[in-house]
């Protein structure tokens, strides 16, 4: 092996030799023999017993000082020398300018994985505190929540879920005075700082018998609902859910885990336009995000000992629902309100209702 042109700029190599004995490693046998390294200029001369090679220094790496011991030089074509001479390795890292034997390319590397690393771990702290911190901080907030942003939110949602989604109810007044005067009395049972009103919509194609609740106590149940119901107190079971819904503030909740981080971004980034698209999304998000499983149960759990306090059963809830799922197949409709947005679960939801009326008897 003859040494290599080499085209690199050793200019900060002082003249002179540097030798060590050293065991070299041919890389294609285990075979370790014993040798003398001798360092040139620009080649290291390795001579064993009956043996003579050199490589071109450009070629050679020297791994960082793992053992106390031994320091190993990396050679082209797998082959390795190992050496106990320490003194001798400081030398020619000192001579080669290379720090701990990276070379540049190395060192770059290193660099991009420290980035890469760095980067990695900021992505497992966020998914970490979406996963865990997000909800904990999305309740607490959903908790102290002042009223009047509440009462806010419900009145820019109104506009907008009446723009969108639904249209003015046909049922009767005199009907939408009986259910309301019902639900006046179910609503004055609940207190808390809500402004529990009912409004009638029709559902149309699009939301057909559903109820739903906003933050601050605004309740909307469909024409579609009032005339699925087999009497009154089926629809009440439904609102009682929803003014669960209200007093566990499920909707500020979704509101504040979906949204949290959007508007945290926003508000780092000092962006005033998302955070004004942030508050505008909610009405969508309120109608689009179904409740989580944990919340329905919470809402039925209400809804069940309401029923139970005035009936002696869960059986009108049970029965509506059953009716809806009926009604809207395995598929439901998807995302859209309350009630049954949250599929699958029914089975379950039943079930919870019955088990709170036999744990009544
Ligand atoms: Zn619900």
């Amino acid at each position: 092996m003859n040494p290599q042109s080499d085209d690199l700029n050793f200019s900060d190599l002082t003249p002179g030799e540097l030798s060590f004995a050293a065991t070299y490693f041919d890389g294609l046998t285990s075979r370790a023999r014993a040798a003398q390294a001798q360092v040139n200029n620009l080649t290291l001369l390795i001579r064993s017993e009956g043996l003579e090679v050199s490589y071109p220094l450009r070629g050679v790496s020297i791994e960082p000082p793992l053992s106390r011991l031994r320091r190993v030089l990396k050679l082209p074509g797998g082959a390795r020398l190992e050496t106990d001479d320490r003194r001798a390795i400081a030398a020619l890292e000192r001579r080669l300018g290379r720090n701990a034997g990276l070379s540049l390319v190395q060192r770059l590397e290193a660099r991009w994985l420290a980035a890469l690393a760095s980067v990695v771990g900021v992505l497992v702290f966020l998914a970490l505190f979406v996963q865990y911190g997000l909800p904990a901080l999305a309740t607490l907030a959903a908790q102290i929540t002042p009223p009047a942003v509440l009462a806010a939110l419900d009145a820019q949602s109104v506009r907008a879920i009446d723009g969108d989604y639904l249209k003015p109810s046909t049922l009767s007044q005199a009907r939408q005075e009986q259910i309301r005067r019902e639900f006046a009395a179910l609503a004055a049972e609940r207190g808390g700082p809500y402004a529990f009103r009912l409004l009638f919509r029709d559902g149309g194609d699009l939301v057909g018998a559903n109820a739903f609740a906003l933050p601050g106590g605004t309740v909307f149940v469909t024409d579609e609902l009032v005339r699925l119901a087999k009497d009154d107190r089926e629809i009440l079971g439904v609102l009682a859910h929803e003014t669960g819904h209200v007093e566990h503030r499920h909707a500020m909740r979704q509101i504040y885990q979906s949204l949290g981080l959007t508007l945290a971004f926003a508000v780092v980034a000092g962006d005033v336009t998302s955070a004004a698209s942030v508050a505008a999304a909610v009405p969508a998000l309120l109608l689009n995000s179904g409740y989580s499983r944990q919340a329905e149960t919470e809402a039925d759990d209400d809804a069940g000992h309401w029923l139970m306090n005035h009936y002696g059963t869960t059986r009108p809830l049970q029965d509506i629902l059953k009716r809806l799922i009926e009604q809207d197949g395995p598929e439901g409709r998807h995302g859209v309100l309350d009630l049954l947005a949250s599929h699958p679960g029914e089975g379950q939801r039943l079930a919870h209702l019955r088990a709170i009326e036999a744990a009544a008897k």
